[in-house]
C-alpha cells in the first residue's frame, strides 16, 4: 500500500473519529489465547470502496431497528439559553459524563433564524468546549460562510446558532446510544424552543433522528423538509461524511440543501 493511500485510510477513519486503530493479526495469532485476550476489538474493513448505494441500505437497517423517539412538548416560555446552561450545570445525568473533558452547549447568535444540529462534541470539542471547531466544523463554516456569498446573502457562522443532540463527547466518537439522546435530548428540545428559529438544519443522521423522530437514514431524508414543533426541518449529510474522498455526488448534495434552507429563512 503506498503512502498516499495510507494517508486517505487514516483521514478517512479520523472523520469517523476513531483515534485508535489495532493492527490486524493473523489466524495464527488469533488463536492463541495470550493474542486473544490481549486483542480488544479488530477494526472493519475499510470501505473506502464500497458503493454509495450499499451506505444508505445500511443506514436504512440500522435507522429501522433503533426505537423511535419521543418528542416532548415545548419548554415553558421563558425559558432562556442561560437558564438551560444552569439546569444542564455539572451534568452527569447519563455515563457520557465519564469520559468528557468539557459539555459542549452550543454557540451562536441566541436569537439566530437558523439552528443547526449536530450529532455530538468530538475530541477537538470536548477540549475547547465549543461545538464544530475540528476538520467537520471547519467545513460547515465554508458551507454556511460560502455558500450564502455566493448566494447573495450576507451570513456568517457567528449569525446561527449550532449545537448538538448531547453535551458530552460519546467514548471513542461513538454514535450515541438512545437513551443518552433521551436524557440529553431535552436539552435540546429546550434551546430549540428557547431559541424558536425560523428553520432548523438536523446534521447526520443521528440529529436528523433526534429532531424529526423519523427513522430513515440520512440518505433518504436529505433535502426534504419535516417539522419539529411547526418549525421547518431540513435534513442533510453530516461534514465528517463529506469530508470522506469519495463523496463528491453528497457534497454537491449538501450544498443544494443548504441553499434550499438559507433561501427559505433569509430571502
Ligand atoms: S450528554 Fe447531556 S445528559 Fe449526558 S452527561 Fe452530558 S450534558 Fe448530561
Amino acid at each position: 500500500m503506498d503512502a498516499d493511500t495510507i494517508r486517505q485510510y487514516l483521514e478517512f477513519y479520523q472523520d469517523l473519529h476513531i483515534e485508535t486503530l489495532y493492527r490486524r493479526t493473523s489466524v495464527a495469532d488469533a488463536a492463541s489465547p495470550a493474542v486473544k485476550a490481549s486483542v480488544v476489538a479488530a477494526p472493519p474493513a475499510p470501505v473506502i470502496a464500497a458503493s454509495e448505494s450499499k451506505i444508505a441500505a445500511a443506514e436504512s437497517k440500522i435507522a429501522a431497528a433503533e426505537p423511535k423517539m419521543e418528542l416532548p412538548p415545548l419548554a415553558p416560555p421563558d425559558d432562556s439559553l442561560i437558564k438551560i446552561m444552569q439546569d444542564i450545570g455539572d451534568c452527569h445525568r447519563c455515563r457520557l459524563s465519564e469520559a468528557r473533558d468539557k459539555i459542549v452547549f452550543g454557540v451562536g447568535d441566541e436569537k439566530a433564524p437558523l439552528v443547526f444540529v449536530g450529532e455530538g462534541p468530538g475530541a477537538d470539542e470536548d477540549a475547547q468546549g465549543i461545538p464544530f471547531v475540528g476538520r467537520a466544523g471547519q467545513l460547515l463554516t465554508q458551507m454556511i460562510e460560502g455558500t450564502s456569498k455566493k448566494e447573495g446573502i450576507p451570513l456568517l457562522r457567528k449569525d446561527v446558532y449550532i449545537c448538538n443532540v448531547v453535551k458530552c463527547r460519546p467514548p471513542g466518537n461513538r454514535t450515541p446510544e438512545a437513551d443518552e439522546m433521551e436524557t440529553c435530548g431535552q436539552f435540546l428540545y429546550r434551546q430549540l424552543s428557547a431559541i424558536r428559529p425560523k428553520a432548523i438544519c438536523a446534521l447526520g443522521g443521528t440529529a436528523a433522528r433526534a429532531v424529526t423522530g423519523h427513522k430513515e437514514g440520512v440518505t433518504k431524508m436529505r433535502g426534504k423538509w419535516f417539522k419539529w414543533n411547526d418549525i421547518p426541518v431540513m435534513v442533510t449529510y453530516h461534514p465528517s461524511y463529506l469530508l470522506r474522498p469519495y463523496n463528491e455526488n453528497a457534497k454537491r448534495e449538501a450544498w443544494e440543501d443548504l441553499k434550499k434552507v438559507l433561501h427559505f429563512v433569509y430571502d
